[in-house]
C-alpha cells in the first residue's frame, strides 16, 4: 500500500470512520460560474467521471514526482461515503474535506474534441489531494461550507457549497442509479470558478472557514 493511501487510512481510524473503499467519483461542471468559465453549457444531469484510487494523496505529504509539471487546479469539497447510517441523503455522509482535483487541461481539451474519456487528464498518481478530514455534527448541512483556494500566496478560487447546481442528495441519487455505494467511497463534487495552472513547486493553501480547514501544500 502506498505511504499516501496508509496516511489517509490512519487519519480516518482516529476519526472514527469507514476506511477508504478504492472507489474516487467526481463530478464535472457543479458550479455554473465554472463550466460557463470553460465554455461548457450548464448540464441537466450530472456529470460524472472516475479517479483511480492510486492517484490519491494527502496534501501535507508533501511535493511528488509529477509525470507532468503543469496542472489546473480544481479546489472541490471531498465527502466521505458512509451510505449504511442511512438510505440516503445528506446522513450518508462521513467525513467532509479539502481537495484538487488536478486536472490536465491542454490533454482534456483534446480528449473532449475527441469523444474521448476523460481518463488521461484526470487519473493520474498525485491527481487527487486531500486535505484533514472532520466529522461534522447535527444537520451540519444546513449552513453552507465556503471553499478558498491560493496559490503562491494568490487567491484563486472561492466559493460555496450553496452554488452547487446539484447538491450531495441528488448527486448520491444519481450514482445509485449505476451501482450500490460503499463506505468510504470519495466524491469529489465539483469545482467553483477561477481553475488555472499549478505547477510543480508551486505551494497552496486550501481553507475553509466552516470547516475548520487551513491547509498547506507543495505541489
Ligand atoms: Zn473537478
Amino acid at each position: 500500500m502506498s505511504p499516501a493511501r496508509q496516511a489517509i487510512l490512519e487519519e480516518l481510524q482516529a476519526l472514527q470512520v469507514p476506511p477508504l473503499s478504492g472507489n474516487i467519483y467526481a463530478i464535472g461542471r457543479n458550479y455554473r460560474d465554472h463550466a460557463l468559465e470553460l465554455n461548457n453549457p450548464i448540464p441537466q444531469e450530472p456529470v460524472l467521471f472516475l479517479k483511480a484510487p492510486s492517484s490519491l494523496r494527502q496534501a501535507a505529504l508533501g511535493p511528488i514526482a509529477y509525470p507532468e509539471e503543469s496542472f489546473h487546479h480544481e479546489l472541490e469539497l471531498v465527502f466521505l461515503l458512509d451510505p449504511k447510517q442511512a438510505a440516503a441523503g445528506w446522513e450518508s455522509v462521513a467525513a467532509v474535506s479539502l481537495g484538487l482535483d488536478l486536472t490536465r487541461r491542454g490533454v482534456q481539451s483534446q480528449l473532449k474534441q475527441q469523444g474521448l474519456p476523460w481518463t488521461l487528464a484526470k487519473s493520474f498518481q498525485g491527481a487527487a489531494i486531500v486535505g484533514p478530514w472532520k466529522k461534522l455534527a447535527g444537520r451540519w448541512w444546513q449552513e453552507p461550507i465556503d471553499l478558498n483556494l491560493e496559490v503562491n500566496g494568490e487567491l484563486r478560487q472561492q466559493g460555496s457549497s450553496a452554488d452547487m447546481i446539484f447538491d450531495i442528495p441528488t448527486l448520491l441519487q444519481f450514482l445509485r442509479r449505476g451501482q450500490e455505494l460503499e463506505a468510504g467511497d470519495l466524491l469529489f463534487s465539483g469545482t467553483p470558478a477561477g481553475v488555472g495552472p499549478i505547477r510543480q513547486g508551486d505551494s497552496f493553501r486550501m481553507r475553509s472557514e466552516r470547516l475548520g480547514i487551513d491547509c498547506r501544500g507543495v505541489l
